[in-house]
């Protein structure tokens, strides 16, 4: 294995004519470790493992794998892994025939090609289907032997770019679990693209925020989910609640701001004065519905989705802004309820940003301002 300590992303940019599809990408990705490169469609993502692969040439920057610079080096010099989401598998060779083929063109001996691929099979777990042909497997089955052909070289990193997007949803799910266990137990360093939050967030131990070339945050799992640092990160980790209001009272990063003809308090996420316009964020989680005697918010149920163990509610708010809430309570549209944020949870944020953005984007539920 071409082992490395670390793998170095120094001010990398790749424009296409005048606009710039990656810009400015710092990032240094430890041995081992899982990064997720996530955003909305058209952010960089794909554009940034095709030039750590080697596929598409930087036009700034450099990559280093630890002291010596790669980026220079053709896509076979760098011995990385690469897993897509369109299998890209030889249709007629078998299963074992795909997995053994990087291992044939290295030409290493025939006893050491068979023990390698025998174990990657068992390692996906495919050894019933080892003589098959790819077009004889279901799409997971397929994605796994594309996994097993990425792996089997043991490469220095595995990019992977959307590999289970054209699978349904329940081998989604268990091929997320899969691939983590094969970066595990073959002590891999992978970077995974994706689109879907939840699988970045269940799969990575750092997230990378991407939108519109360029990165918005670096962080766990937990720091991207419970702070986001602007407001088009919380956007993509589920805040459904965007409001852009004035801050009223500002105290360290106590800020209050005017909501449903009261006042409810939320916390800066940057520097923010009285008067300043903001973004205020909260989940839907965050938001409950209680009954309507009690103090705080008052607003009327308008949409209610049923959601498993709890309901989705859509609550306008006197004064019109409406809000996403989840509830345990049986609610019914029209239903007078009162409505508390959770302490703590309502994040607000310098609006400088929001400035490219229509107010439709801002208010996802034709939300009046
Ligand atoms: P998706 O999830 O839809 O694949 P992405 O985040 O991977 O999106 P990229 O494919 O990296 O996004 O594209 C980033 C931007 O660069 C887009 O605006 C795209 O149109 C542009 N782009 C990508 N490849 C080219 C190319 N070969 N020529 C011109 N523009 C390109």
């Amino acid at each position: 294995m071409t082992g490395f300590g670390r793998l170095r992303l120094d001010g990398v940019g790749r424009r296409f004519g005048t606009a710039d599809a990656l810009a400015d990408l710092d990032l240094t990705i430890e041995r081992g470790e899982f990064i997720a490169l996530l955003g909305p469609s058209g952010c960089g993502k794909s554009t940034a493992l095709n030039c750590l692969a080697g596929l598409l040439p930087l036009t700034a920057g450099s990559i280093w794998q630890d002291d010596q610079r790669i980026d220079t080096l053709p896509p076979e010099k760098r011995g990385f892994g690469m897993v897509f989401q369109n299998y890209a598998l030889f249709p007629h060779l078998t299963v074992r025939d795909n997995i053994a083929f990087g291992l044939r063109m290295r030409r290493l001996p025939k006893d050491e090609v068979r023990r390698r691929a025998d174990a990657a099979i068992e390692m996906v777990r495919l050894e019933e289907h080892a003589s098959k042909l790819p077009g004889q497997l279901s799409g997971g089955q397929q994605q796994r032997v594309a996994i097993a052909r990425a792996t089997v070289l043991e490469p220095s990193l595995v990019l992977m770019d959307e590999p289970l997007s054209n699978l349904d949803a329940k081998l989604r799910l268990e091929m997320r679990t899969e691939i983590r266990r094969l970066h595990q137990s073959l002590g891999l360093t992978t970077v995974y693209v994706t689109h879907d939050q939840e699988e970045a967030l269940s799969m990575a131990d750092r997230l990378v925020v991407m939108r519109l070339g360029r990165v918005q945050q670096i962080g766990t799992p937990e720091q991207v989910h419970t702070k986001p640092a602007t407001w088009h990160v919380a956007d993509f980790m589920g805040y459904r609640n965007l409001l852009p209001l004035v801050a009223n009272r500002v105290d360290g990063d106590a800020v209050t701001v005017p909501l449903g003809g009261t006042t409810v308090n939320g916390v800066a996420q940057g520097s923010i004065s009285s008067g300043d316009e903001v973004v205020a964020a909260v989940r839907p989680e965050d938001v409950r519905l209680g009954n309507e005697d009690v103090t705080g918010l008052k607003g009327r149920v308008e949409v209610v989705e049923y959601q498993g163990r709890e309901l989705a509610v859509e609550v306008a708010l006197d004064g019109g802004v409406r809000l996403h809430a989840r509830t345990d309570r049986q609610v019914v549209a029209g239903d007078n309820v009162s409505v508390t944020v959770t302490p703590g949870r309502l994040l607000v944020y310098p609006s400088e940003s929001s400035a490219d953005v229509p107010v439709a984007e801002l208010a996802p539920a034709g939300l009046a301002v």
